[in-house]
């Protein structure tokens, strides 16, 4: 590594300049999980603490997508982690008779390598990141509170608080990935804009015995009566949300005769065992501001959205995917510190992009007014029967960071698999690599080169000469996150790549 790292203890409030790790991580929900492991795999000396003593044994994520199996995959952990899932056949949006409104396909494999979406049981994966933090050395430190933190220009000095007392710890950065209502954020000043979005549901989580007849389906049931989702998940897990209509208070709602009456219709209530009763309002939040000078936040810390899309957690995951590498490179001194402020410029349009999305399905589903309620119906199947609806839910690419303004910068770069079934981001590492249609020798050291013209790219060739092709491109730069940086000419992307086109590349 080309620098220091040293571990000294806590000295009251005096300015150290050594630090008792590069990256001190606090949360460790999903992001913080994904975040302190791809850190730690970009070589950072990473401390990950939690208030908590385990991860949050309840589900709350239900389905996860391609774009995110395919970060477990460079974690090395998509073969622990889909077993544990279930592939849907579709997401469908339907009337309170059933008829089909609206129906995302599923593809058993996407663009990404992997199929478009998973159901989960958000504690197993947990689970699964938690074990691979222990096999990469990440010190993660459970049953430890944040309470503050001071920056200089040097690192972060954060309080915590433990069964043992209070006690500082010095990083170089500090990350909040500290969930909805993160500390991080709050120590840090930073407000948070409101979608105005504000729906109650009732969420109830349940293990079905023999399940039987209930419908293996992830369904929005857009019943002016009251709207529902229901979504068979992995295993025997069943989860239904209810919306709270005017009126109706959260205590009402989670009464067991409330949630036995709600249930009825289902005919399941003997083999049911209820996991988790909960109101969740649904709200849209962003907040203004991701970084203040070597502190940032990720996750739901940074972003909330009602959870119609399925993102919330997906989002977060792609923050840290974005955010590790970065500060990796900047921690290596391979690049300035302003890198860092690429993240919030990539990825806040791309989860306000989302949110919207979030939104707008969350009004279709959340209409109570039965006249307005048929004319959406009738507008759907109409928009339906003439083919006009669109079921892609492909998200955006990213603008405006750290990308070269060519064909494709900033879109996730595909994954092909060969045809004995390897993946093609096996034979990326952690870091960039230039993709060239044939072998170049001048190529600088240090930038891992792909030569299709060689054996080893011979099995992805095709499918990545054709993508090329569409690029009207010689070679593509993927980054660390698969993500272009740029397409052209190899001379071209190094350039810009080393910095002569980037003012924040050292
Ligand atoms: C009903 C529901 C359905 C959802 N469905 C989906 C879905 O289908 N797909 C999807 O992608 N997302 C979904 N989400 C969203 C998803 O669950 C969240 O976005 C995700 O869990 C956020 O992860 P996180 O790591 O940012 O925060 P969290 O998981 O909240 O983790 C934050 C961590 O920080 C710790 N912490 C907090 N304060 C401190 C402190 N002071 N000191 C130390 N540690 C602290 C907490 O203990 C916690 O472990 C859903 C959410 C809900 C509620």
């Amino acid at each position: 590594m080309g620098y220091e790292h040293a571990c000294y203890g806590w000295q009251g409030s005096r300015i150290m300049n050594t630090h008792d790790c590069d990256l001190l991580v606090v949360g460790l929900g999903p992001v913080g999980a994904v975040l302190a492991a791809l850190a730690q795999a970009h070589g950072l000396s990473v401390v990950a603490i939690d208030k908590s003593p385990t991860h949050f044994q309840l589900p709350r994520a239900a389905v996860f997508d391609h774009e995110i199996m395919r970060i477990f995959q460079t974690l090395g952990v998509a073969e622990r982690i889909e077993p544990l899932c279930r592939v849907p056949e579709n997401y469908k949006f339907i009337t309170a008779s059933g008829e089909t409104l609206l129906e995302f396909p599923v593809a058993a494999v996407g663009p990404y390598g992997w199929a478009e979406t998973y159901a989960l049981h958000q504690p197993a994966v947990e689970q699964v990141l938690r074990t691979r933090l222990d096999e990469l050395g990440v010190r993660t430190e459970l049953g430890v509170t944040f309470l503050d933190l001071s920056q200089d220009e040097e690192g972060v000095t954060a309080t915590l608080a433990d069964e043992d007392g209070i006690r500082g710890i010095r990083s170089k950065y500090l990350v909040g990935c500290d969930g909805s209502w993160s500390p991080v954020r709050e120590a840090l000043g930073i407000s948070l804009d409101d979608y105005e979005f504000d729906e109650p549901w009732l969420v109830l989580d349940t293990i079905v015995d023999e399940p039987g007849d209930l419908p293996i389906v992830c369904h929005q049931i857009c019943d002016p009566e009251r709207p529902v989702t229901y979504m068979a998940m992995s295993g025997k897990r069943f989860r239904w949300e209810f919306m709270l209509k005017p009126g109706e208070t959260p205590d009402e709602m989670l009464s067991d005769r409330r949630i036995a009456q709600l249930l009825d219709p289902w005919d399941c209530s003997e083999r049911i065992t209820l996991e988790r009763k909960a109101v969740y309002r649904f709200h849209g939040l962003v907040a203004d501001r991701w970084r203040a000078g070597r502190v940032l936040i990720a996750g739901d810390a940074a972003h909330q959205m009602p959870p119609f899309a399925g993102q919330g957690m997906c989002s977060g995951i792609r923050d840290a995917a974005n955010l590790a590498w970065k500060l990796a490179a900047v921690m290596r001194g391979e690049a300035q510190a302003e890198l860092l402020d690429s993240y919030q410029a990539e990825r806040e349009p791309h989860v306000r992009a989302i949110i919207a999305t979030a939104i707008a399905m969350g009004k279709v589903v959340c209409m109570l007014d039965k006249g307005a309620a048929d004319g959406r119906n009738a507008e759907m199947l109409a928009r339906k029967a003439a083919g006009a609806q669109d079921v892609s839910i492909a998200y955006p690419d990213l603008v405006g960071g750290f990308l070269t303004q060519s064909k494709g910068a900033g879109s996730l770069f595909p994954q092909p698999i060969s045809a004995d079934g390897t993946r093609f981001d096996t034979l990326l590492g952690h870091g960039p690599a230039l993709i060239t249609r044939s072998f170049e020798s001048d190529v600088p050291d240090g930038m891992p080169q792909l030569a299709l013209d060689t054996p080893k790219l011979a099995p992805f060739a095709p499918a990545i000469s054709a993508w090329l092709d569409g690029m009207e491109a010689q070679a593509v730069l993927v980054r660390a996150d698969r993500h272009v940086f740029g397409t052209g000419e190899t001379g071209q992307l190094m350039r810009a790549w080393a910095g002569e086109a980037r003012a924040f590349v050292a």
